[in-house]
């Protein structure tokens, strides 16, 4: 049962720290979620075809997918999307 309980908890830690390590834009991951950003900058920035200058800086193809109201077609981003993730491919952690 302890064991069990560990098992969750370091699942857990690893999820956190690679959500953290990932640079998708908040739009991308409520995509991903299945979901609408819902930002008030990039609920705007959506009703004009646009991405959102504030969150989306570094649009990925994602990013300019959910501008235009569509899925990203990337073999990549549509598999991520099938598991509900956001391509970690497209949607990379800045270069340092
Ligand atoms: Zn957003
Ligand atoms: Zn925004
Ligand atoms: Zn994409
Ligand atoms: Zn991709």
């Amino acid at each position: 049962m302890k064991f069990v309980k560990f098992l969750l908890v370091a699942a857990f830690a690893v999820s956190l720290s690679l959500g953290s390590a990932m640079a998708e834009s908040c739009c991308v991951k409520a995509k991903a979620a299945g979901k609408n950003c819902e930002h008030k900058c990039c609920v705007e920035a959506r009703k004009e075809s646009k991405t959102c200058d504030k969150c989306q800086k570094e649009a990925s193809c994602c990013d300019k997918a959910i501008a235009k109201g569509k899925d990203c077609s990337h073999p990549c981003c549509v598999d991520a999307a099938k598991d509900k993730k956001a391509c970690e491919k497209c949607n990379k952690k800045k270069e340092a």
